[in-house]
């Protein structure tokens, strides 16, 4: 069976809907993963941001535009009275639904429900189609089987288990079809995997019935060798290995969900990233070949946070480092990049909730700087340290740039600078002219 997963912008209206599902059906069923509309799971979030600051009238306000949109769709989608009510009954629930949290506690947990809504929407709207088009859909519900752990990450046991006894149960179906994103927790509360999670649905689903293949389709030729959105001329990777899409989700090339690749890659299930508007186009596979000395794609994070601890006493010591990590573990703030001398440390995080506590705690180590808004830039390619010549073009690129860190030979696969915010575009056109033309 192949997984495939189509994003927001993909089922982004009627028409793509209907276009969405002239790619899904073939001679064997395929498993599709849908995500919310584009556009809605932002506006779910504003609404739970009225809904947290008691603004009743700005929720049901938004709540209600909303609705006119989805009742819009509805009206171009189906062609049979059936149908347009089936999915206007279904909606309607839904949107009386979101404008009752107006009358209580709102909290995570409620916020979380309402966030589901979105996939719960699109994936209802496809398969009332799909029937109404005489097709054997099974929509099966992803908070029946998708899970995660104490930790917030994915039980790939209880998933495995779970949809395995599903699919059993509803063997025969033309096409099976779920949602992307949502899941619950270990509490049994509802729960998602972080926005973007939908890649990382089907990457989890892929996993766990073994597909043949996982298919990720976007709005997109595959994934680019820098920031579309930020660089002109860019081009469609035609070949990635598993750790350079891995970094390239982590550091902020849009198009794949940081962790979506490590289920694909431990199951070693090829992943494709492919172009919802021109079907036939190769986009880009994903898999565990190597490529030999080529340099693939550049990507960009912003809002990085650098802090430095610099120490007489780290000097000849050892652990030094222990202790500052231990710092950083304490607040459940992960490290990106790293760079050491033999007095200082420098490290880098995204997450900045216990930026206070955590220099407060550093400082008792030795003097502490910090240099918010920030960017990590990193170059993804083969970058084994026995090749020669792929880090003088780097560093060339960054000649009039300032630079705060520079990392390599933590993964043979990237090479990261931290420049300013305001730096990322130069920086990122930079790279492309030295390594790509
Ligand atoms: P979806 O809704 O299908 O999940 P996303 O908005 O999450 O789509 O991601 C696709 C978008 O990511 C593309 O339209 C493109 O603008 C952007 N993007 C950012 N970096 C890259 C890259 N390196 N290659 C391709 N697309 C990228
Ligand atoms: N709808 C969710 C989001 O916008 C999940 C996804 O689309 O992947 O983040
Ligand atoms: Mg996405």
């Amino acid at each position: 069976m192949k997984v495939m997963k189509f994003g927001g912008t993909s089922v982004g209206s009627a028409q793509r809907m209907k276009n969405v599902t002239k790619l899904i059906l073939g001679p064997k069923p395929n498993f599709v993963v849908l995500s919310a509309m584009s556009g809605t799971t932002n506006t779910l979030v504003e609404i739970s941001g009225y809904l947290y600051s008691k603004n009743a009238d700005g929720a049901l306000d938004t709540i209600s535009r909303l609705e006119k949109k989805y009742m819009q769709h509805v009206e171009e989608l189906y062609s049979t009275d059936e149908y347009k009510t089936k999915a206007r009954e279904y909606l309607h629930a839904t949107f009386d639904y979101l404008a009752s949290f107006t009358k209580q506690l709102f909290t995570p947990v409620e916020e979380k429900i309402i966030l589901a809504q979105g996939e719960l929407m699109s994936t209802h709207m496809v398969a009332f189609y799909l029937q109404e088009q005489g097709v054997n859909v099974e929509l099966l519900p992803a908070l029946d089987f998708m899970r995660t752990d104490e930790n917030g990450e994915p039980d790939y046991i209880y998933i495995r288990e779970h949809l395995g006894a599903i699919l059993k149960e509803k063997a025969g179906a033309q096409l099976y079809l779920t949602q992307g994103f949502i899941c619950r927790n270990f509490k049994d509360e509802v729960d998602n995997l972080q926005r973007g999670g939908s890649d990382y649905t089907a990457s989890l689903i892929g996993a766990a019935i073994q597909a043949e293949e996982i298919q990720i389709w976007t709005d997109i030729d595959g994934m680019h060798n820098n920031d579309p959105r930020v660089v002109e001329g860019t081009k469609p990777v035609r070949h990635l290995h598993f750790e350079e899409a891995a970094e390239l989700g982590y550091f902020g090339a849009k198009i794949l969900h940081p962790t979506c690749i490590q289920p694909a890659k431990f199951a070693n299930i090829p992943v494709k990233l492919l172009n919802t508007m021109e079907p036939e186009a190769p986009g880009t596979t994903i898999d565990n070949r190597e490529d030999p000395g080529e340099i693939k794609a550049v990507a960009a994070k912003e809002n990085i946070t650098a802090i430095t601890i610099k120490s007489s006493r780290m000097l000849l010591a050892y652990g030094f480092l222990r202790k500052v990590f231990e710092i950083f573990e304490s607040y459940h703030t992960s490290i990106d990049m790293i760079c050491t001398s033999e007095v200082g440390v420098t490290m880098s995080i995204d997450n900045t909730t216990h930026l206070p506590a955590i220099v407060s705690d550093l400082k008792k180590f030795g003097t502490v700087t910090v240099d918010k808004d920030m960017c990590i830039v990193c170059v993804v390619g083969d970058m084994s340290w026995e090749n020669v010549g792929f880090e003088a073009r780097a560093v060339d690129a960054m000649k009039d740039i300032p630079v705060r860190m520079i990392s390599f030979g933590g993964s043979s696969y990237n090479i990261s600078f931290l420049v300013k915010n305001e730096d990322k575009k130069r920086a990122l056109q930079a790279l492309s002219a030295n390594l790509f033309e």
